[in-house]
């Protein structure tokens, strides 16, 4: 028997193993049982040169526990290891510059494993001893039975190991007991050896007989040797994919299609993703692809390594070339991590384009569900744009789909307003806003939908991708002030009957909670609504944005604006027309002589406040100032009571309110008692 310190040179690396490695303990089994598989790797490749002779014999990796002794087992029948390769790769670790980069990179134990090669002694996170029992294929050699507790000695002894291959016995510690439940040992082999190219197997496959679970005399095999990335894309049909698709994802719902990435120069990577069905709602959908290497599970946070928006789809990606030993930031500087990065972009553009070109009806189909992801690409990525802006779809309310270009063709002349620009007229709810399409494809318009949630900035992205191009939703204005033509008819109002229906109309608005209204006039179809209410393109697309990013500055000053609506009075409507006449039947004979006399009040007033103009108001005599005052007062007074009569005039006609009313609730704006007493007038005015 031999006795030996460990050969680090500056550093024990126990307590740094214990101290540092805290997080990601569980990786220890991942680095254990790969040791196992490449092990018998090389194995089969010796035999298959010809260089090992004998049985190969079952080649399975065994990973057992027995909770009595507190251990946990890895046992394969790879090549084993002599007494000098035991000493020249376990014994032996180049450890420079150690304190250094551990301190570094004290939060990330892959890192560390994977810059010093310490796969083994990650065993030692969780161990307070572990040992080897080992005996290699070579003839003529001896076993060996390897023993460390956790400190920098060892033994190293001579022993008789009847099978070929490598037994590693760890001794669990204290804390990580959890490490001998058979349930966590499961749940990890099957997160990190899932797809490993050896078969493992933990236990014996169980069987539900007489009411309880018992062992069958199989092996519990916990991984798929031969998974659908190794494969050849020729030897696949779509139900592998699918398959494959329900060993990442047993709970999703079939994917969309998939791309299977085959590349070896300049890089070597292979991989499937998928698209899945999105909706709504993109940050409930990340962190579904995982990245392999060689196999062997790495992690299933690959934002570094694909661009944002592709962390949406599904899948594996698996390259040895994508450095893992070193900081999640330093990933997005590497050459090969970027070159990746654009080829999964090329390709994923490419396979959209193709499924575009060779099925259209197909694609459509899909849109609905594809369309959050393409559009959080073309946002996020000017180069994915260009690619997409051929294949990206644009739907109207009747479910119909539209290139860019086709759209433009579409509406271009149609919806050209006076000025040269093309309206495109969009929606975001079809039955929210069902009226106000209505009277858009009344007019021969056509209208989109756009009710995703990325569909705020589309718009924006739109506006400045298309020349002379507006986005506006339809009930942001009546129709004909949205695309305005030269035709437009003007409202023939005078001042006295504008200022009479806005004070009418006003006095009828219901309060509502940060909401205004501001009453307008348009001279539309005899045929339209008499009243609509519209909102500002403009204002309402900052709240929205206000609303999405919940930020501050600029967009939280929006978000506490006030929702400013207009309430619009068709005076070419009969029932607006007869409301007027009947007004200055009912309200005439007392509102006319105050007229009268408001505007000779006003007269006195504005002749004296001309009479002062240029001097300086010491110069001003003091009686006059005070009779100014008594004039405005005057016409104040007279206003009020003008007003007054009008709204009582509003008050018994209950048909301004029930105007109103209409136009609310054809914007979805009438609620609880307002609704209730609306109902009740409604019955009344039968
Ligand atoms: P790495 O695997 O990164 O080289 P490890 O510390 O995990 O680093 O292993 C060191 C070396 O020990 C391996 O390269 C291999 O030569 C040897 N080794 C480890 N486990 C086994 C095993 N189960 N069978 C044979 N050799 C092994």
């Amino acid at each position: 028997m031999s006795k030996g310190n460990i050969g680090v040179t500056s550093a024990n690396i126990f307590p740094v193993i214990k101290k540092f490695l805290y997080s990601d303990h569980e990786i220890f089994l991942r680095e254990l049982v790969s040791n196992a598989v490449d092990a018998t790797q090389k194995l089969k490749t010796l035999a298959a040169v010809g260089d090992f002779k004998g049985e190969l014999g079952d080649l399975t990796v065994r990973v057992a526990i027995d909770k009595k002794k507190g251990t946990l087992t890895i046992s394969d029948r790879g090549i084993g290891m002599t007494a000098d390769e035991i000493d020249k790769y376990i014994n032996q670790i180049a450890f420079s510059g150690a304190e250094e980069f551990l301190e570094k990179y004290k939060d990330d134990a892959q890192a560390i494993i994977g810059h010093f090669g310490l796969g083994f002694y990650s065993s030692f996170m969780v161990s307070k001893k572990v040992e080897i029992f080992t005996q290699s294929y070579q003839e003529n050699t001896t076993g060996q039975h390897w023993s460390c507790k956790g400190d920098p000695e060892y033994t190293l002894e001579d022993t008789i190991k009847a099978d070929r291959g490598t037994d590693i016995v760890l001794h669990i510690d204290n804390e990580n007991k959890d490490f001998l439940e058979e349930s966590k040992i499961q749940e990890l082999l099957s997160k990190y050896c899932k797809f490993l190219p050896i078969e493992i197997a933990f236990g014996k496959k169980k069987e539900w007989k007489d009411g309880k679970n018992v062992e069958t005399d199989q092996d519990n095999i916990i991984n798929n040797t031969n998974p659908a990335w190794t494969r050849k894309p020729a030897d696949l049909k779509d139900e592998d994919y699918d398959a494959f698709y329900h060993e990442l994802m047993p709970m999703g719902e079939d994917p969309l299609f998939h791309i299977h990435l085959n590349v070896d120069y300049p890089f070597n990577l292979t991989g499937i993703l998928y698209f899945p069905k999105i909706k709504n709602n993109i940050d409930m959908q990340r962190n579904k692809i995982q990245l392999y290497c060689n196999q062997v599970y790495v992690t299933d946070h690959v934002e570094n390594i694909v661009p944002e928006y592709l962390t949406l789809l599904h899948g594996v990606i698996d390259s040895p070339d994508i450095p893992l030993n070193v900081s999640r930031s330093y990933l997005q500087s590497d050459a090969n991590v970027k070159k990746i990065s654009s080829h999964i972009t090329k390709k994923v553009a490419d396979r959209l384009s193709e499924i575009f070109k060779a099925d259209r009806a197909a694609f459509e189909e899909k849109w609905d569900n594809l369309k959050l992801f393409i559009q959080y690409g073309m946002l996020s990525d000017e180069k994915f744009y260009e690619r997409a802006e051929k294949f990206a779809l644009l739907k109207n309310v009747d479910g119909k789909y539209f290139t860019f270009e086709e759209y433009k063709t579409l509406v271009g002349e149609n919806q050209k307003d006076k000025n040269g620009d093309v309206i495109y007229l969009y929606a975001n709810s079809t039955d929210e806003q069902f009226s106000y399409i209505q009277h858009a494809q009344d007019k021969g318009y056509d209208v989109l939908i756009m009710d995703g949630q990325l569909d705020v900035h589309v718009v924006s992205q739109l506006e400045q991708k298309f020349e002379k191009t507006r986005f506006v939703r339809v009930d942001s204005d009546v129709i004909d002030k949205i695309i305005e033509k030269d035709d437009t008819p003007k409202v023939a109002l005078s001042n006295d009957q504008r200022d009479a229906m806005v004070t009418v109309f006003e006095s009828q608005i219901p309060k509502m909670d940060k909401t205004n209204f501001i009453v307008t006039f348009e001279q539309l179809a005899p045929t339209s609504n008499p009243v609509f209410v519209t909102q500002n393109e403009f204002m309402r697309r900052m709240k929205d944005m206000s609303a999405l990013q919940g930020g501050g500055g600029m967009m939280s000053f929006y978000g506490e604006m006030p929702d400013s609506y207009n309430l619009v009075v068709n005076t070419a409507h009969p029932i607006i027309e007869k409301l007027l006449t009947d007004e200055e039947t009912a309200c005439g004979p007392e509102v006319a002589p105050i007229a009268t006399e408001i505007s000779e009040v006003k007269n006195k007033h504005d002749k004296l406040k001309d009479s002062h103009k240029g001097k300086k108001d010491e110069e001003i005599p003091s009686e006059e100032k005070s009779e100014l005052e008594d004039l405005q007062k005057k016409i104040d007074e007279l206003t009020v009571n003008k007003k007054a009569i009008l709204k009582s005039f509003a008050g018994e006609t209950k048909q301004v309110r029930q105007l109103i009313d209409l136009a609310l609730l054809a914007n979805n704006m009438l609620k609880g008692e307002a609704l209730a007493n609306f109902v009740k007038r409604s019955v009344e005015l039968l």
